[in-house]
């Protein structure tokens, strides 16, 4: 199923993209909840965690260190949160897989 974000991929939509490579893209989020907010994204259309398959861990993996290069090319060195919401009971609005990078600011526990 594509989404907005596979519009972001193909560039038909604006954003502000902030790292790429060959599987995963990274952009700011265009409504953030913290200083620095930015999603990273499989290129893949996969819809959530709950749709991953065996084939997928090389791109998830590949995510995750994005994830680690855009919280260090942003300067997050205090530390950051990671957080991924997985279907409707998680809070997922897009079915495209995303992470959310957030930091600048002193996270709370629990989240809502
Ligand atoms: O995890 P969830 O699906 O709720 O998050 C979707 C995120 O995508 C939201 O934070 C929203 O602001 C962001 N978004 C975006 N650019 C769009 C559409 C949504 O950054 N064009």
């Amino acid at each position: 199923m594509s989404s907005i974000f596979t519009k972001i991929i193909q560039r038909e939509i604006p954003a502000d993209i902030v790292y790429e490579d060959d599987l995963c893209l990274a952009f700011r989020d265009i409504a953030p909840k913290a200083p620095t907010h930015i999603l990273v994204i499989p290129k893949k259309e996969i819809v959530s965690l709950a749709d991953l398959t065996d084939e997928d861990e090389t791109i998830v993996g590949r995510c995750i260190m994005a994830v680690h290069k855009v919280a260090a090319a942003e300067g997050l060195n205090g530390g950051y949160r990671l957080i991924c919401n997985c279907g409707d009971d998680g809070g997922q609005e897009v079915p495209h897989l995303h992470f959310h990078v957030m930091g600048g600011r002193q996270m709370k526990w629990p989240p809502g």
